[in-house]
């Protein structure tokens, strides 16, 4: 017998011991509603547990009856209370949910015999459903050992929602609504593997002419204006031809559909850059812009995604450092002057320290006293495998690298000593780039170089081109001054080559103008060359300042620009440029190969 129901009947006798039935069924009644209401409230307890998993739960047992379910299960499937009853069918509830529009599709017997199986498996499973209302459902079974199963509902429409969104956000650029570079990367790898060697297709890369400008002058809101509007353009221009995408910056891309030929490419290419030649109009504004693109086509171009980003690339570097607003293929010996430019930057880095520079002196001629008025210092790279390298060639990649500020450095405490040992008249001109005075400190290292030399600022003269004023900050304009408050006189070089000499000779009082030596050139073949060089002569004699006629190479160009009025004369007729130890020779009068006095005077005779 149970321990328990024994106790019962222990207490349900009497004083004589004899049974009370009466007292025996009380008991028994009062036990049974203890324990009904231990069960209801343990019920509850489940139940709450159930609930406070914020999710919506409904329990079946192995004949898909309803044991239990949760308000949110009835909230999540729009379910009438009714359902939620104990024992209704699983059926019913599905008929519940089609009528609710709640269900998935209007299959009723697939979808439980789906579940049935699912059960039977035994192993917990979950699945996505997209419902006829559009929600997005995660379930969540896990089957009961009874035959049953416990279903988990969650609401995941919101969260898939924000997925799609991230996972568009992350293929797609803010701005312009268009794939971004991982999107076209993709593209790129589909249309590799597609064309398999078999077809070919192409892609163009477009960077904007004249995009910093506008950002700078106009203000980043103008900026993002335009990228927008070019977005457009090309999405238009490209139509159906590919997919455009924006890689970052002011560079877009079209990665053209397989079976598109490097012809079809060009007409693209052309399209396009007609359309960037179009006026943008930015805040009732007219401003031009100009499309620069490169073209690679696969898979002669390159064989993965990599290599023809990289080819198109350099057709692009090409354009852009060619003729800019019109279209460049890519062609291999671009890759091998990329190369070749790298390997110069590289070199270009260790020249200081491996002491490849030197500098070499030109004589600059005084036209009235027929006297040396001084030397202008020009550097000279011993490459240790190229041998000596052009100026022109390495003076713009150590500008574009920054290596400029180091190496104008070295030249100004160079030349400065080294002027500081000639006779005290001769004065020693130095070229300076507009980069050094934007990111090098040249007032601090001219002062210091004359502290140490000794050398009077008055004999050192500044040569700088009109790249100085682009970089519209006055910072540039101050050192100018400060240099010629100390003494130092200040030269503008190339005279005539740039856009608008003129309005610089009003911004900055310059001691000397130097003519470019490609009018002096023109002197004997162009018909307004000469019009020009005496115009300037005339300019700088009307305001003061010291002219100079630079490549001078005949007599006659020497006769002319001294008839024409310039103070002084420099080109290869007078003397070369030399080394510094010729200088010094030339001036102990070791050396009397140039006989320059008398060509001066039968030039001007
Ligand atoms: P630049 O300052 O205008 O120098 C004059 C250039 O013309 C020099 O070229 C000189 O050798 C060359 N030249 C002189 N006479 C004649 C002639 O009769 N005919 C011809 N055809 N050319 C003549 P270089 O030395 O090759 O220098 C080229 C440019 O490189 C210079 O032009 C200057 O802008 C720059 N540069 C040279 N040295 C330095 C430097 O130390 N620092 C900086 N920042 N730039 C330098
Ligand atoms: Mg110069
Ligand atoms: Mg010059």
């Amino acid at each position: 017998m149970h321990k328990h129901f024994a106790k019962l009947l222990e207490k349900a006798r009497n004083a004589s011991g004899a049974l009370d039935e009466a007292a025996l069924d009380r008991l028994v009644m009062a036990e049974l509603n203890s324990a009904r209401r231990e069960v209801a409230l343990q019920n509850r307890r489940i139940a709450t547990a159930l609930d406070s998993t914020g999710h919506a739960i409904s329990i079946y047992d192995r004949h898909q009856k309803l044991v239990y379910c949760n308000d949110k299960y009835l909230a999540l499937y729009r379910l009438p209370k009714r359902l939620g009853r104990r024992g209704t069918s699983f059926e019913d509830i599905l008929k519940g949910r089609i009528a609710a529009n709640s269900h998935v599709g209007d299959d009723l017997e697939h979808y439980v015999s789906e579940r049935v199986s699912l059960v039977d498996d035994g192993e917990p499973s979950t699945e996505v459903h997209t419902l006829n209302s559009g929600e997005i459902v995660s379930i969540t079974h896990q089957p009961l050992t009874d035959g049953g199963w416990v279903s988990t509902h969650k609401d995941i429409t919101e969260f898939s929602r924000l997925q799609a969104e991230l996972g568009h956000r992350a293929y797609h650029d803010a701005l312009t609504g268009l794939p971004n570079r991982h999107l076209l990367q993709q593209r790129i790898a589909e249309c590799l593997a597609e064309a398999a060697g078999l077809g070919s297709f192409a892609l163009l890369l477009i960077d904007l002419d004249g995009f910093k400008a506008i950002n700078d002058t106009l203000g980043h809101g103008a900026g993002d204006q335009v990228l927008r509007e070019v977005a457009m353009r090309l999405e238009t221009t490209t139509g159906a031809a590919g997919m455009v995408a924006r890689m970052g910056g002011d560079e877009f891309a079209v990665v053209m559909e397989i079976g598109a030929t490097a012809r079809d490419a060009q007409a693209l290419a052309l399209r396009l850059a007609e359309a960037g030649k179009r006026p943008f109009v930015i805040d009732g504004q007219p401003a031009s812009i100009g499309f620069s693109i490169g073209v690679a086509v696969a898979p002669g171009d390159g064989s993965t995604g990599e290599q023809l980003l990289k080819n198109a690339d350099l057709a692009l570097y090409a354009e852009k450092h060619g003729r800019r607003g019109s279209y460049s293929f890519f062609e291999p010996s671009m890759d091998k002057a990329r190369r070749d430019k790298r390997q110069l930057e590289r070199d270009l880095g260790l020249a200081l320290e491996r002491g490849e520079f030197e500098l070499y002196y030109q004589p600059i001629l005084n036209l009235r006293t027929q006297a040396f008025s001084g030397f202008e210092a020009l550097l000279r790279w011993h490459h240790r495998i190229e041998g000596s390298i052009s100026p022109a060639r390495f003076i713009p990649v150590a500008e574009e690298t920054g290596l400029i500020v180091p190496i104008g450095e070295w030249v100004l405490r160079e030349a400065i000593a080294e002027a500081s040992k000639w006779p005290p008249k001769l004065r020693i001109a130095i070229n300076v780039s507009s980069v050094q005075f934007q990111r090098g400190n040249v007032v601090a290292t001219i002062m210091n170089a004359l502290g140490a030399s000794g050398l009077a600022p008055e004999r050192v003269e500044i040569e700088i081109t009109e790249s100085v004023f682009f970089d519209n900050s006055t910072a540039n304009l101050d050192a100018l001054r400060q240099l010629h408050a100390l003494g130092l006189k200040i030269a503008l070089d190339d005279f005539g080559t740039g856009f608008s000499a003129m309005s610089y000779l009003l911004s900055y009082p310059f001691d000397k103008i130097k003519i470019d030596g490609s009018f002096v050139r023109a002197l004997e073949n162009a018909a307004g060359a000469q019009t020009i060089v005496r115009a300037i002569a005339e300019i700088g004699h009307g305001m003061g300042i010291t002219t100079t006629a630079e490549g001078i190479e005949t007599a006659a160009q020497l006769r002319n620009v001294h008839a024409a009025g310039y103070n002084e004369a420099q080109g290869f007729l007078i003397a070369r440029p030399m080394p510094a130890s010729q200088v010094r020779k030339m001036l102990d009068g070791e050396d009397d190969r140039m006989p320059f006095a008398p060509m001066v005077q039968r030039a001007a005779g």
